[in-house]
C-alpha cells in the first residue's frame, strides 16, 4: 500500500478518464511476465497512459488514466492483443482527470496480499455479481439488514461506506480477511454481501468463502466505485428529465477512497470524519509534507497551513522548514526533495501500520512528551 499514496493532491486535468480493472488469470511463467511488462510499458507510454498495472501468476490489477480521445484504442489493444485478459472489465472513476504522474507496470508475488496460497482453495469459484443497480435495489429493499462486509482498510471505510456495514477495524488486507472469517463463522447458509473499491478484493475474498461451502455470497460489480458512477447517472438522468427536485437516496454515504493522488472522490456530501489535528468535520485525507514521517492523515485546511502540511509534530515542522530552506539553495535542476532525503540518509518514521493510524502516533507523541 504503502507506494500507492502519494504527497498532496493535484488538481487533475480534465482530458483524461481514469479506469480500473483486473482480471484472475494463471499466469505461471516468469518470462511471461517480464514479456507482458515490457509491452504494457512500451505500448501502454506511446498512448501516453499513466498508471499503476501490477502483474502476476494469478493475473492482472489496474488503475489507469487515459487521454480521452485514446480510450477506444486502449480498450481495442487489450481485446487484439491480450486475449488472456479476455475476462477484464473497464471501471470508469466517478471523476475525470489525470490521477497519476507516470506509469508503472510492477511484477508482484500476489494481486492483493492476503498471505493464502491459491492452492487452498479455488480462486475461480467466484461469488455472485450484482450490478450497482442490482445492489442498490436489493439492499435497500431488506426488512432486516443484511450481512454486509466492507472489505476495505480503517482508512478507506472511515471516510465512506454503505448504511449497515461490519467495517473491520483494519490496516492490511489480510487482516480483513481474517475479521471476515470471523464475521462470516457458522454462517455458511447466511446470504452474505460484500463490497470494495473497484471488486478485487472481493472476487478473491469471495471466492475463498465460497470455497469453504459457503451457498450465497454477492458481491457489487465494481465497487463503490462502480456505485458511485450509478448514483451520479441517476441524478444527472433526474435532471435531465427535470425530477431534480427528488433526491436520489445513496445507501453509500461520504467519500470513496482511493488509491491515486486525489485519495477519494465524494459520492453523497455528508461528512463522516473529523480532522485528526483539531477534531473539525473534514475527510480531506494528505500525507504529513515531512517525507520522512508521511503519515497518511486527514487534516482540515486550517491545520494545513498552520502546520505547514505536516502532521503538525513540532519535528516534522521543522524538518520541512529546514529542508525548505536546504532547497532554495540548490540548483534548479537537481531532481528535488526525494533526492535530498536519500542524501540526508533520513529514514522513515514509521512501519506502514502506525502511519496509517495518525490518531495512535499522536497519542504515542504526547505520552513520550509527559515522560
Ligand atoms: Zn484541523
Ligand atoms: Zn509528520
Amino acid at each position: 500500500m504503502r507506494d500507492h499514496i502519494q504527497r498532496t493532491p493535484h488538481p487533475p486535468s480534465k482530458d483524461y478518464v481514469t479506469l480500473s480493472y483486473y482480471q484472475f488469470r494463471p499466469i505461471p511463467q516468469k518470462e511471461d511476465l517480464l514479456k507482458i511488462q515490457y509491452f504494457f510499458l512500451t505500448d501502454l507510454r506511446a498512448m501516453d497512459v499513466v498508471g499503476r498495472i501490477y502483474v502476476s501468476a494469478e493475473g492482472i490489477n489496474a488503475q489507469i488514466s487515459c487521454p480521452k480521445d485514446r480510450v477506444k484504442d486502449f480498450k481495442a489493444y487489450y481485446a487484439t492483443h491480450w486475449p488472456i485478459f479476455d475476462k477484464i472489465r473497464f471501471n470508469p472513476a466517478m471523476s475525470e482527470g489525470k490521477a497519476f504522474k507516470k506509469l508503472h507496470v510492477r511484477i508482484k508475488g500476489q494481486l492483493v496480499a492476503d498471505g493464502i496460497d491459491n492452492s487452498t482453495f479455488d480462486i475461480y469459484n467466484e461469488p455472485t455479481y450484482l450490478t450497482p443497480e442490482e445492489w442498490h435495489n436489493e439492499l435497500s429493499s431488506q426488512s432486516t439488514p443484511p450481512i454486509l462486509i466492507d472489505m476495505r482498510n480503517h482508512y478507506e471505510s472511515s471516510i465512506g461506506h454503505f448504511e449497515n456495514a461490519i467495517r473491520p477495524d483494519v490496516t492490511t488486507f489480510k487482516e480483513n480477511v481474517d475479521a471476515m472469517l470471523d464475521i462470516c463463522k457458522g454462517k455458511e447458509d447466511k446470504e452474505i454481501y460484500m463490497y470494495c473499491t473497484g471488486g478485487i478484493r472481493c472476487t478473491r475474498s469471495g471466492a475463498l468463502l465460497k470455497s469453504n461451502g459457503f451457498k450465497s455470497i454477492k458481491m457489487l460489480r465494481g465497487g463503490v466505485t462502480a456505485y458511485g458512477r450509478y448514483i451520479q447517472d441517476q441524478r444527472q438522468q433526474q435532471v435531465a428529465e427535470g425530477r431534480d427536485e427528488e433526491e436520489v437516496k445513496s445507501i453509500y454515504k461520504g467519500k470513496n477512497f482511493t488509491f491515486d493522488k486525489r485519495l477519494g472522490e465524494p459520492i453523497t456530501e455528508e461528512v463522516l470524519a473529523t480532522c485528526h489535528i483539531c477534531g473539525t468535520a473534514c475527510d480531506t485525507y494528505s500525507n504529513c509534507s515531512n517525507m520522512a514521517c508521511n503519515l497518511l492523515m486527514i487534516s482540515c485546511p486550517a491545520c494545513q497551513q498552520r502546520h505547514q502540511g505536516t502532521c503538525g509534530s513540532g519535528s516534522c515542522v521543522e524538518m520541512v522548514q529546514e529542508l525548505s530552506e536546504k532547497q532554495k539553495k540548490i540548483d534548479k535542476n537537481h531532481p528535488g526533495l526525494r533526492g535530498m532525503k536519500a542524501r540526508l540518509g533520513i529514514h522513515p518514521f514509521h512501519e506502514h501500520r502506525l502511519r496509517v493510524r495518525p490518531l495512535k502516533v499522536m497519542e504515542n507523541r504526547r505520552n513520550k512528551a509527559r515522560l
